[in-house]
Parts: C-alpha cells; structure tokens; sequence
C-alpha cells in the first residue's frame, strides 16, 4: 500500500492518519526534509494555517515542499491544508506563505461569525454513494479558480473542494467522521501516480 505522510507541524495529524489507514493506505508523520523524501503522497491536516505557513518556514519545508509538488507528488490539504495549497490567499496574514499548486484564490474564514462551525451534507463530484458530511470549521471558501482547476464540491454558491491534476483540497474535515471515502479517493490518486 502507498505511504502517505501526514504534515505534522500543527493541526489535526492523528485524525489524518487514523483515517488514511481505514482507506488502507500506509501513514506516517512528516516533520523533516528526509521524512518528506520517503513518502509518495503528502496530507495537509487542518488547523491554523498561518501557523503550518511559519513552521514549515522554520523547519527549512517550506521549498522542499514547494519542489515535491511541483515535481507532481500527490497531496491533499483540508481546511488549513487547503489554504496551503492555493496558489493565493485573498487576505493572507503577514508572513503568510503557501506551498502552492492549485490555481486558485482562497479566501479565510470564509462563512463568517455566525457560522463559525458548521454541518452539511456536500456532494463531491467522483465520490459514490451519495454525499459526504462537511463539518466546516472557520473554514476557508474557494473565490475563484483558474482553468487548470476543477471544482468537486460546492456549498451554497461557494466552492469548497477542489482538484488540479494530483492536489486535491477540501474546505471540509473528513478526517473528523467516520466516512474515508476522501480519504479513499485520495489513496487512489497517490497510487496511480506511483
Ligand atoms: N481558519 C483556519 C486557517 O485559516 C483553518 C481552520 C481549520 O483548519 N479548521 O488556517
């Protein structure tokens, strides 16, 4: 089975793992350079992205990440993880950086106060078996993607997950339920990119 390493700077690691194994794949934490070489396929767990964004800075990560997806390893980023993904962030803190790859332009703490936390069943484009419960968590939206981006899933008007080529990125946190089909069809990707 794929090895896919979970980001483990900050946010909610062990959920990621805990959910890549149900999916039957393999994981494992990322902290250093060396630990990022061994993978073939990459999680960026939700939490707080300004934070990931400095930590990985200060972990020198930050351009090893950069190259690997750039060089087409498969990764997936929810909520936090998202943010990391996408080539903009609308309103980014200072300092804030991104790995980047998905061309998009996310926008953070999207849903505003009242919504802060929420649920709601989503329907992701090439999942089966009906849609997935989206727990929301002061979560990012998509505002706009490029041409090279596609959107799976939307909330309302908003989308909130995303796929361009080997990234994938939710709004959401699937990682927080019992359903692994994202998880699933993340494992898929990972292996047929190997
Ligand atoms: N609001 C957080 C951020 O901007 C994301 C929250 C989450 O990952 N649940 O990074």
């Amino acid at each position: 089975s794929p090895v896919i390493g979970v980001l483990a700077l900050q946010g909610d690691v062990r959920e990621h793992l805990a959910a890549l194994e149900s999916a039957g794949a393999t994981g494992t934490t990322v902290r250093r350079p060396e630990e990022l070489a061994a993978v073939d396929g990459l999680v960026l767990p939700g939490g707080e992205s300004t934070t990931i964004s400095k930590l990985a800075i200060a972990f020198g990560l930050m351009e090893p990440l950069r190259e690997r997806v750039r060089a087409g390893m498969p990764a997936y980023g929810s909520c936090a993880g998202m943010i990391m993904l996408a080539d903009k962030i609308l309103d980014p803190r200072s300092g804030q950086e991104t790995i980047g790859g998905i061309d998009m332009i996310v926008r953070r703490n999207a849903f505003g106060r009242q919504n802060e936390s929420f649920e709601a069943a989503v329907d992701v484009a090439g999942i089966e078996g009906g849609p997935v419960e989206g727990v929301f968590i002061r979560a990012p939206w998509v505002e706009s993607v490029g041409a090279r981006a596609d959107v799976l899933a939307r909330h309302g008007e908003h989308a909130v997950a995303v796929r361009q080529g080997n990234l994938l990125a939710t709004s959401f946190h699937p990682e927080l339920t019992g359903d692994h089909r994202v998880h699933r069809l993340f494992a898929a990707m990972v292996r047929a990119a190997g």
